[in-house]
């Protein structure tokens, strides 16, 4: 190797580091005109923590789930959808996530079934006050409307793979970040949501005779159909009920401070998901769905393909900087 004048040597070293200069303010700008800009009120830490939540991976997992149909309630293959679900969270790092089985008794196109279905579970348990508990669920099971048949097809993919694919992400986000919360945090993919609501009723069920000290239930129930082009138009529906207003004026104040998100507040459907069984047994919660409505809801077309996962993100992000800061 040939030795290099010292003048020369000085050169060099003045040109990078202007270089440098350069490429790490680009990366300040593109940070804070992203999308997830800092607004007033919001806790960096939180900001940090949600800005790894990443619509490609929603889409994966909800493409993941679109897959596995049927995933209609009473199909052969639940208990294996079930399975399925848990080792997903166990991948993820969340080795704590078990099934939960319930016998019930549906009627469908005048047929009685006896079925055995299952919630997955999944719990990060709380450093300080492990017996109270902050849950986000979501139902996994599908359905089609009449005239189809829900046994030969039910991808899903807003209703409800969406919510579980959030489960999953907050789930990733939490072993990434090595998040040891205060309180437990639980992330309930529930069973049989489609027909009576039967994998909520029976976790509430059990949760009150149980004297379980539940602090919130947030319900990511169809958070992915969005089909306004400008980003400036894309709204949430906060659904309340009679006890939870409260904690729905604090939810909307964590889209204001996460997300550019507009919000709504219509709870003309919240008898429709399973936070209103929580509702019934006492406990508070808030149903997020999205505020347009979609035109693919329990159909063959509710695919990936129809979803809108940046918008999917948004609202991710507004449930686990509600999780993380009630916890940290
Ligand atoms: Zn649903």
């Amino acid at each position: 190797m040939k030795k290099l004048p010292l003048n020369y040597l000085r050169n060099i070293i003045i040109i990078g580091l202007v270089i440098l200069s350069f490429s790490c303010s680009k990366k300040n700008d593109d940070t804070v005109t992203g999308f997830t800009s800092t607004k007033p009120g919001a806790n960096a830490f939180v900001t940090a923590f949600i800005s790894d939540i990443n619509a490609d991976t929603l889409s994966a997992y909800t493409l993941w789930l679109q897959n596995m149909q049927p995933r209609f309630m009473l199909s052969a293959n639940r208990r294996n959808v079930a399975v399925s679900i848990k080792n997903k969270f166990i991948q993820l790092g969340l080795t704590n996530t078990v099934l939960d089985s319930f016998y019930v008794t549906n009627y469908y196109k005048d047929t009685t079934y006896n079925t055995w279905q299952f919630n997955v579970i999944a719990t990060v348990t709380g450093s300080q006050y492990p017996d109270s508990l902050y849950i986000v669920g979501a139902h996994y099971d599908a359905i089609l409307n009449p005239p189809g048949n829900p046994w030969l097809g039910s991808p899903g993919a807003d209703d409800d793979g969406s919510g579980v694919a959030s489960l999953l992400e907050m789930g990733r986000v939490i072993i990434k970040r090595g998040f040891t919360p205060k309180s437990s945090i639980k992330l309930i993919a529930f069973g049989a949501e489609e027909l009576n609501m039967e994998g909520s009723l029976d976790y509430t069920t059990k949760a009150m005779l149980g004297n379980k000290k539940i602090r919130w239930m947030l319900n990511n129930d169809m958070i992915s159909y969005e089909n306004h082009a400008n980003t400036a138009d894309w709204k949430v529906n906060l659904m309340d009920y009679a006890n939870s207003g409260d904690l729905r004026v604090s939810a909307e104040n964590y889209v204001s401070m996460y997300t550019d998100l507009g919000k709504i507040h219509d709870s003309t459907a919240n008898k429709e998901g399973d936070s209103y069984n929580f509702y019934l047994k006492g406990y508070k919660a808030i149903f997020f769905i999205s505020a347009a409505s979609t035109p693919y809801y329990h159909q063959l077309t509710d695919v990936v393909g129809n979803c809108n996962f940046p918008y999917c993100r948004e609202v991710t992000k507004v449930t686990c900087a509600m999780l993380v800061d009630q916890n940290r």
